[in-house]
């Protein structure tokens, strides 16, 4: 299987690569990014040959499809760590909640939310091409608070690469913080920033394309790497559990072999969407894919107008961050699979240039037929939080606003799946103050101690054991000390 560039070719950077190319260097010509070639068809035979298999097995197999210059042994000690999720068998439980409304549960990992689903695998394949070739890589994660744990966790003790995670200090949630600043491995690296997501990712772009920066690094031997969502080696772990979610419906004896089915997708960067696109590319029988957005609302306007218009919009802090974004790197994927290289390139030169960029009726359309949008704000989250509960379901904010496409959007009889991409536990206080329909500032101790004694629920020991961690980093630091920080991290 070989890589080719979104944006096209500038004659310089190789026309395909491999796989492992793809993900070490994941920064293709003009700025593009890297996609499969073809994708494997998998359809019905795939689904018949699974029904009975784990998730690893079936994951395994998925990747075997794709003929990736990775290892055998490489790719089966990846998926191995799907047995450190809950269920050894089962990484994502299905469950029902209406008649014709199943969730699929992502966060059962070690960071209890849907980032460990494929930086986990991801983390152990990266670091093994690392060690292979005797290079080392610096990853930067900047995050606004479930990349960076999830990041921290599948790298720590990891050969050959080491990891500097800058989170805006005060903008995450209590667990979020804890489980980064009491990592305690010496390849990693977590700092503070005064200052908002954007802030810290702001200078985190800034640094990857400083020049002086790279040239420093190289001078120790170091090359740098990304574990964003736009690398592909995280979007294809993000295929496998769309076909294990209908899998599981055909288990649960929900549909019939061959039914289409609804999936309804929480989104951001569009990583868990267009896993979803892959799949149904790939002969998953699906009928559109819903996405879910909250008020920083760009999907909806995109899919409904084919506009992608950011000239005056401000991002807005809402109660599920993991959704706050404005610029949706992953979308760029779908254009190219439906539209091709030269008119991506068009269209993402305007975005950047011009903040804008348009589509015309006849791609509009095209767009449609796979994708609908809608998006709610917090009160209609606090609402469904509240709702749910009542039928013995608590769901985090992030999964809530799925409730809204579903309503919304399902125009045909069919079932839907939705994703539930983080555990009550990271967002507890939030989810406390819709339980008890009050804007009390709990701490998220105080939420987590409430909402499990009143509702029965489980603390995983991930969670309950951080308030009495060692707190390893307390690093907080302006953004003009970023580069600063990390070369003293680095030579130290
Ligand atoms: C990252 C994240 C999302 C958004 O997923 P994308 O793949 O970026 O669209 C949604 N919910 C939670 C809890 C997340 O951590």
């Amino acid at each position: 299987m070989q890589f080719i560039e979104t944006r096209g070719n500038d004659g310089v950077l190789e026309k395909k690569v491999n796989f492992s190319h793809a993900i070490l260097n994941p920064s293709a010509s003009f700025g593009g990014l890297f996609v499969p070639e073809t994708l494997p068809f998998l359809g019905e035979e795939f689904l018949n040959k699974h029904l009975e298999s784990s998730y690893k097995d079936l994951a395994l197999d998925f990747l075997k499809e794709f003929n990736i210059d990775i290892k055998d042994e490489e790719l089966q000690k990846a998926v191995d760590l799907y047995d450190n999720f809950d269920d050894k068998t089962n990484a994502c439980p299905l469950i029902k909640i209406e008649d014709d409304l199943f969730v699929h549960e992502q966060y059962h990992g070690p960071t209890r939310a849907f980032k460990d689903m494929a930086l986990q695998p991801f983390g152990s394949i990266l670091s093994s091409l690392a060690k292979e070739k005797g290079e080392e890589y610096l990853i930067l994660a900047a995050t606004s608070g479930d990349t960076g744990p999830a990041a921290l966790h599948t790298f720590r003790d990891k050969e050959g690469i080491k990891v500097v995670c800058l989170y805006p200090d005060g903008g995450t949630s209590d667990v979020q913080k804890l489980q980064m600043v009491c990592e305690d491995a010496t390849n990693l690296k977590v700092i503070g920033i005064n200052g908002n997501f954007d802030d810290a990712q702001a200078a985190l772009k800034n640094l990857l394309a400083s020049q002086s920066f790279k040239d420093e690094l190289k001078k120790d031997g170091i090359k740098l790497s990304a574990a964003n969502s736009v690398n592909f080696g995280r979007i294809i772990f993000q295929v496998i559990y769309h076909i294990h979610s209908y899998i599981e419906l055909l288990r649960q004896n929900e549909i019939f072999m061959g039914e289409k089915i609804y999936l309804i997708v929480p989104s951001g960067n569009f990583g868990n969407a267009l896993g979803g696109y892959y799949a149904r590319l790939m002969g998953i029988p699906i009928e559109k894919i819903l996405i879910a957005s909250n008020e920083n609302n760009i999907l909806t306007q995109w899919i409904s107008t084919g506009i992608y218009d950011i000239r005056d919009k401000e991002l807005k802090l809402t109660s599920s961050p993991a959704m706050d974004i404005l610029k949706s790197s992953n979308i760029e994927r779908i254009i190219f699979d439906l539209f091709g290289p030269s008119r991506t390139k068009e269209l993402m030169s305007d975005l950047n240039d011009k903040n804008i960029f348009i589509l015309n009726e006849n791609e509009i359309k095209k767009v449609q037929e796979v994708f609908n949008a809608t998006y709610s704000d917090d009160e209609y989250a606090s609402k469904t939080i509240k709702k749910y509960s009542e039928k013995s379901y608590i769901m985090d904010p992030h999964t809530a606003t799925c409730l809204k496409a579903y309503e919304d959007l399902k125009d045909k009889d069919l079932k839907a799946v939705m994703y539930s991409t983080a555990e009550w536990t990271k967002f507890s206080s939030t989810v406390l103050n819709s339980l008890k329909e009050d804007e009390n500032k709990y701490t998220d101790k105080e939420a987590l101690e409430i909402i499990s004694k009143d509702y029965n629920m489980k603390i995983p020991n991930s969670i309950k054991s951080l308030f009495s961690a060692k707190i390893n980093h307390n690093t907080v630091i302006n953004k003009q000390d970023i580069e600063e920080e990390i070369t003293k991290f680095i030579r130290k």
